[in-house]
């Protein structure tokens, strides 16, 4: 290898240099111009990140079949399970209730100060509107966009339509634009129905006063216009055979 400073490498318009000296891990080779890295190093470094990527990816398909194995055993084994749990609830009453005291307190917190805590409400209270039951947090992939998209777009609704000082004496509602009577009663597919309930275009941030007012009424340009959004975007008309008679 010939000996080239960085200076002279970056006047020729190389990539790499080479000082002739070894770097801090004791290779001797050549030198990225851009950031100054060995090569060697840089090599193992991104190596590093596939592996971290593999572990993840294994922890995954892992955690899925867990849940088989999980299932397959408790039907196997449902009375002996009960029969340990009503043991293990007998001998450790205390330790039990604080810990779940511990965990409410903690439930409690992450579901009022984290977007991922707020998602998981939003979702709750849609499937609970839809009449769907549960919504398991698995089915989150149900959800097309991250808790921070939520988050920023409701945010920017609610400072878009009144000043800040409003805002914060304004007590406001979360506001599914078209309503959720109106999708639970057009839409056949409960997976369909929820993810248009979560569309981000779908929700807003209202005053509780006009919430009140507005209840579940679709007449509004702007719920018609929505219905008109998120049935092409779903292609709902074409998935779905809409009901006639509601
Ligand atoms: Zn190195």
């Amino acid at each position: 290898m010939k000996i080239i400073s960085r200076k002279e490498a970056k006047i020729l318009g190389l990539k790499i240099y080479f000082t002739g000296k070894s770097c801090k891990n004791g290779h001797l080779c050549e030198k990225w111009v851009n950031d100054y890295s060995c090569i060697e190093c840089r090599k193992q470094y991104s190596s590093k990140e596939e592996k971290k990527q593999y572990n993840k990816n294994y922890h995954i398909e892992n955690i899925k079949r867990n849940n088989i194995c999980c299932k397959i055993w408790y039907k196997n084994n449902k009375n002996k399970k009960r029969q340990y749990n009503r043991e293990y609830w007998r001998n450790n009453r205390e330790k039990i209730t604080r810990d779940l005291g511990y965990s409410r307190e903690w439930m409690k917190e992450w579901r009022n100060n984290t977007p991922q805590g707020q998602l998981w409400r939003l979702c709750t209270d849609t499937a609970r509107g839809l009449n769907i039951g549960s919504v398991p947090f698995s089915k989150s992939n149900l959800i097309k966009y991250t808790p921070d998209q939520y988050k920023n777009h409701l945010l920017e609704k609610l400072l878009m339509f009144r000043t800040i000082k409003e805002a914060k004496t304004v007590n406001y509602h979360l506001d599914h634009i078209v309503p959720l009577s109106y999708i639970a009663k057009n839409i056949k597919s409960k997976k369909l129905q929820f993810c248009v309930a979560m569309d981000l275009q779908n929700l807003r941030l209202i005053p509780a006063e006009d919430n009140k007012s507005k209840f579940n009424r679709v007449d509004f340009p702007e719920v018609q216009e929505m219905i008109e959004y998120l049935w092409e975007k779903y292609d709902i008309n074409n998935r779905e055979c809409i009901d006639d008679r509601h």
